[in-house]
């Protein structure tokens, strides 16, 4: 009979061990659905932009910009450091602008033309002094060229809609994309957006023709 102690503890220890990995098991499975879910939400945004058609007023398909405008009407529609850096490729310094900071959800539009570039979503804090995001929301609105100026070989990136340039995107960013899209505050208008959904029918608005780029 004694012997049969050492035997009820050793099963009283498994059963505690599998109580544990039960629980275990089922803290990782709430945490992994969590994150499936958050990151099911972010790249529906994305999806929600890259997988519509563009808007008919926007035919990407051309050499020139479907938004034109003479300097003298974007010298009157923007602002003086909007039109340096959008429409002479200038850089804003570090640090100056509010949206660097900004980390409310919602949507990033080109300054020039209103079309949606960047989302909340994709936004991080780089701490260069810039607005900083993992992805464009479509790559079909953020066109890029080759950049040799100041003696170095950068992606210049730019709203394929108007031609306003936005910043450079560099290949030393954080996870889904290891891209950082390092962007002029100025060149960009912040719209706050209620949620995540109301994000994704700001953009899908777009999209469907419901804002006028001119
Ligand atoms: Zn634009």
């Amino acid at each position: 009979m004694k012997a049969k102690a050492p035997i009820r503890r050793s099963l009283f220890a498994l059963a505690l061990v599998v109580a544990g990995l039960s629980v275990a098991a089922a803290f990782a499975k709430d945490s992994l659905e969590t994150f499936a879910m958050k990151n099911q939400a972010d790249s529906d945004i994305n999806e929600c932009a890259s997988g519509c058609s563009l808007p008919s007023h926007v035919d990407l398909s051309g050499e020139s910009f479907p938004v034109q405008k003479t300097e003298e009407e974007w010298r009157e529609q923007l602002s003086e450091d909007a039109f340096r850096v959008t429409r002479k490729h200038g850089t804003e310094r570090a640090f100056t602008s509010p949206l660097n900071d900004n980390k409310e959800t919602g949507l990033y539009r080109c300054v020039g033309c209103k079309t949606p570039l960047f989302s909340s979503t994709d936004k991080f804090d780089s701490g260069t002094g810039w607005p900083s995001f993992t992805q464009p929301l479509d790559s079909r609105t953020l066109g890029e060229a080759r950049d040799q100026s100041y003696g170095m070989v950068r992606t210049e990136v730019h709203c394929a809609v108007c031609g306003a340039h936005q910043g450079h995107v560099f290949p030393d960013g954080p996870a889904p994309t290891g891209l950082r899209y390092c962007i002029n505050g100025v060149a960009l208008e912040f719209e706050r957006a209620e949620s995540k959904e109301d994000l994704k029918e700001k953009i899908e608005a777009w999209y469907h023709g419901g804002a006028d780029p001119h």
